[in-house]
């Protein structure tokens, strides 16, 4: 896997403001947030994204999230949270570190979420069973 950002701030070769960090874990700022208190946690172990982070690794990032996720709320006064993960670019993702955004929302911050689509009669059943018969 290619060195990425993130295991540079792993190795604190660059700057961040960590918020939490245990063995297998590290939670620190977005330097772009969505809204203040914006955090995303990564797993110490190599890892893309959902495609290949192994189970513990999955468990840890989550299991950090839900850890922390009331304390951003609690510091930044949130209404809400959002917790995104984007896997590979076509989904947005530019950091090739696996990691969870957690961000925190406010009742009238004016984030709008992704405009829904409607499936044509059947589509969905036939997705469905593509999706059955792929795993
Ligand atoms: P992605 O689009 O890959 O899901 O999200 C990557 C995130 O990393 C972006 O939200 C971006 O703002 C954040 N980011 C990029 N470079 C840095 C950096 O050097 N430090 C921090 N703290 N966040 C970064």
């Amino acid at each position: 896997m290619e060195d990425t950002l993130f295991a540079k701030i792993i190795r604190r070769e660059i700057p961040a403001d960590v918020v939490y960090e245990d063995d297998e874990t590290l939670a620190f700022l977005d330097i772009h947030p969505n809204n203040p208190g914006h955090t995303l946690v990564i797993p110490k172990e190599p890892a893309q994204n959902i495609f290949d982070i192994s189970d513990e690794a999955l468990s840890a990032m989550t299991r950090t999230a839900r850890k922390i996720a009331p304390a951003i709320m609690r510091a930044v006064d949130a209404d809400g949270m959002n917790l995104v993960m984007n896997n590979k670019k076509a989904a947005g993702q530019l950091v090739f570190h696996a990691h969870l955004h957690l961000i925190p929302r406010f009742a009238d911050d004016g984030l709008r979420s992704w405009p829904r689509k409607e499936y044509a009669p059947g589509e969905a059943g036939a997705v469905a069973e593509k999706i059955r018969a792929a795993q």
